[in-house]
């Protein structure tokens, strides 16, 4: 998707710390981390946001949750705890317009909200 910065990541043309990277998947850190661990996994095709993922698109989209937990678990992040957060649309101040998680941790959260 011209114009879209993580379809940019995805393509190389611009930079990431890349932690993980297979055929339709990657995770790459956060430019501006809210935590000492906060990674950004994404689908490498063009879904806007968890309202524009098809029905198609569910086991890519859990797969992505098997490899959060495979993630948190490297990190030690199961044993302390962290937190899985996606954004959808203006209320939520999604600044991004292709689908992400957010895995944060290593450090206290406070409430969501
Ligand atoms: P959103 O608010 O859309 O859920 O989150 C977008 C996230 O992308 C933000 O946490 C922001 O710091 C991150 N971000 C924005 N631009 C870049 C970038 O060029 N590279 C990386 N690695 N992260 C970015
Ligand atoms: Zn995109």
């Amino acid at each position: 998707m011209k114009d879209c910065l993580f379809c940019k990541i995805v393509a190389g043309e611009l930079p990431s710390q890349t932690v993980y990277d297979s055929e339709d998947i990657m995770v790459f850190k956060d430019i501006h981390p809210q935590a000492p661990v906060h990674l950004l996994v994404i689908p490498k095709k063009h879904i806007a946001n968890l309202d524009e993922m098809k029905d198609e698109d569910q086991a890519l989209v859990a797969r992505m949750m098997g490899l959060i937990r495979d993630l948190a678990r490297r990190e030690g992040l199961d044993k302390t705890g962290y937190r899985v957060v996606t954004n959808h649309g203006p209320d939520s101040g999604q600044e991004v317009d292709h689908l992400h998680f957010h895995l944060l941790g290593k450090r206290k959260l406070g409430p969501i909200g």
